[in-house]
This record gives structure tokens, C-alpha cells and sequence, in this order.
């Protein structure tokens, strides 16, 4: 399958990494839109939010205790966003589930 973020999960294209499991990958996103700006994906492709189901839906809980333990790493005190984009609609560009962790500005609301 031709899927970036598999490729990245895989080793086989560099990325910044801040945390690994057996089960996610962390990295810095390659075009930040805040002062801090990561990314967390499940290494099992899943497409898009879409795609969870109640056989794969514990890859989510797993994806948001790593986000818990990454802000305190990095001493996120101000507070950060949690963003997933799925589907054109919702501004996905890549098709493989994953979620923003934006952080370090005020940001606002609503998201355009
Ligand atoms: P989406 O628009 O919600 O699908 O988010 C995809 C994100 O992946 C965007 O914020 C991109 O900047 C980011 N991105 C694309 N390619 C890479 C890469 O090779 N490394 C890290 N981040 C990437």
C-alpha cells in the first residue's frame, strides 16, 4: 500500500520523532501551524476516523494517553488542541488516521 504515514510508522521515510510503541509513532508535523505542533498515528493503517470500529477503536484511547504523557514531557501547561481531519470535507490530506496536537499560541475558534 502507497500510504506515507505507513511508510513513516515503518522507518522507511525519516520523520522528527518524539515518542514510540509497539503500537503509535509521535512526530513533529512537517509544515507546523502553531509553535508546537506533533502528530500521532496508529502503525496499523487505519484510513480516517471513519474507519474505528469497536474491533480497532482502542488504538484511540492508546493515541490520547501518549498525547497526555507527551504534553507533560513537554511541559504544555497553556493547554494545546487535539485536531483529526477526516475525510475532503474535513481538510484530510492524508489517508491514514491521525491527530494533531497543536500547541504554544492562543488558538482560535471556530477552525476555518
Ligand atoms: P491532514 O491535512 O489532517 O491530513 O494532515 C496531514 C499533516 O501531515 C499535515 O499537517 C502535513 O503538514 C503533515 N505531513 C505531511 N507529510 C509529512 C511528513 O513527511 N512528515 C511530517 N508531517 C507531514
Amino acid at each position: 500500500m502507497d500510504c506515507l504515514f505507513c511508510k513513516i510508522a515503518a522507518g522507511e521515510i525519516p520523520s522528527n520523532k518524539i515518542y514510540e510503541d509497539d503500537r503509535v509513532l509521535a512526530f513533529h508535523d512537517i509544515d507546523p501551524k502553531a509553535p508546537v505542533h506533533f502528530l500521532v498515528i496508529p502503525k496499523e493503517h487505519i484510513a480516517c476516523a471513519d474507519e474505528i470500529t469497536p474491533e480497532n477503536s482502542s488504538i484511540v484511547a492508546h493515541v490520547f494517553a501518549v498525547i497526555a504523557k507527551i504534553a507533560k514531557e513537554l511541559d504544555l501547561k497553556g493547554g494545546y488542541r487535539i485536531v483529526n481531519n477526516c475525510g475532503v470535507d474535513g481538510g484530510q490530506t492524508v489517508g491514514h488516521l491521525h491527530f494533531h496536537v497543536l500547541a504554544g499560541r492562543q488558538l482560535a475558534w471556530p477552525p476555518g
